[in-house]
């Protein structure tokens, strides 16, 4: 059964961002059908109805793009990270097509994009997404199919991803990788981080990594998922053993000369 797709309507849409780089977030849907099961979002928006069942049900907000055109004309231009909350190219936007509106609504009043996604679909609006006002990012947890399906199990696979972000890169657009979450005994082998590495290099993107930060609902899904391989990594994280993980990544940019950073420290 696919997922239950539902619209409704929005009074604002840019909302003031404390993350790092970022001076705005526009999030056009509630919920991601992209459903990976170490998201953080349903701990952070904790809506009743993505519980159980993240992943599964989808808001569009379908008059997004109006309200947008409205408030980009009284608000300073800064840099606008789309999405923060959901995935900005998830199945849903095929229907929709918010995308290809809102970033030229963004550019054409001089704001700055940076762009998240775990999805090739942002290729559909590669002739618009281009100059040094926009930055693409992608997550790429590992380069392994398997991996990907058990943790990010309707996103692009890590392969279209590549692709997708080699295709930027080509295009001299300015791109970056998420690696994160780094989930312990799954993607924090030194195998893992070479390719990403080894990938990042080739594309001129920075690496931006992260541990896997447990919360009460995230901690609930992957129980359910995972069942007695989450025990394992509960344990590692109780350790604090992302020390020796950390020290990999940044020993092995050294090595391959990619600047990299981590997401909160
Ligand atoms: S793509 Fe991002 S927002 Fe969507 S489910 Fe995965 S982690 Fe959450």
């Amino acid at each position: 059964m696919g997922p239950n797709y539902s619209r409704i309507r929005c009074k604002s849409a840019v909302s003031k961002s404390n993350l790092p780089g970022l001076d705005y977030t526009i999030n056009p849907y509630i919920g991601c059908e992209h459903g990976c099961i170490y998201c953080y979002v349903p701990d952070i928006i904790r809506r009743k109805e993505f519980l159980d069942s993240w992943g599964e049900l989808v808001y569009a907000k379908e008059n997004f793009v109006e309200v947008l055109s409205k408030e980009v004309g009284y608000i300073k231009p800064g840099v606008v990270g789309y999405s923060t909350v959901t995935d900005p190219y998830q199945p849903y936007e095929k229907k929709m097509c918010f995308a290809r509106k809102i970033i030229e609504t963004l550019l054409q009043h001089n704001f700055r994009i940076s762009f998240q996604t775990k999805s090739s679909l942002i290729l559909r609006d590669v002739d618009i997404i281009e100059g040094d006002k926009v930055e693409v990012g992608f997550t790429i947890t590992s380069l392994d199919r398997e991996f990907a399906r058990k943790f990010e199990p309707n996103s692009s696979s890590p392969e279209e991803r590549v692709q997708a972000l080699e295709t930027f890169s080509e295009k001299g657009v300015k791109t970056w990788i998420f690696y994160g979450p780094i989930i312990f005994g799954f993607n924090d082998d030194d195998e893992t981080i070479k390719n990403i590495m080894s990938l990042a290099k080739r594309t001129r993107s920075y690496l931006i990594y992260d541990k896997l930060r447990l919360k009460p609902i995230l901690s609930k899904r992957m129980m359910k998922h995972l069942g007695e391989e989450f025990e394992k990594i509960r344990g590692h994280i109780i350790e604090n053993d992302f020390r020796k993980v950390y020290y990999k990544v940044i020993k092995l940019s050294r090595e391959y000369n990619v600047k990299v950073e981590a997401a909160f420290t």
